[in-house]
């Protein structure tokens, strides 16, 4: 299944095929991007 959101918070349901969330800061980047766009750390493999 998908990633929990143990924080709660913003979590766009019907974007969340379209994001992935950073693990390092919890910033929302678009699966367009590769890393992260605030501090830069690589997208997680699933
Ligand atoms: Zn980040």
């Amino acid at each position: 299944m998908g990633a929990t959101n143990a924080k709660g918070g913003f979590v766009p349901p019907l974007a969340e095929k379209l994001v992935w969330e950073c693990p390092a800061c919890k910033g929302f980047n678009s699966t367009k991007l590769t890393k992260c766009k605030k501090c830069g750390a690589e997208k997680p493999k699933e």
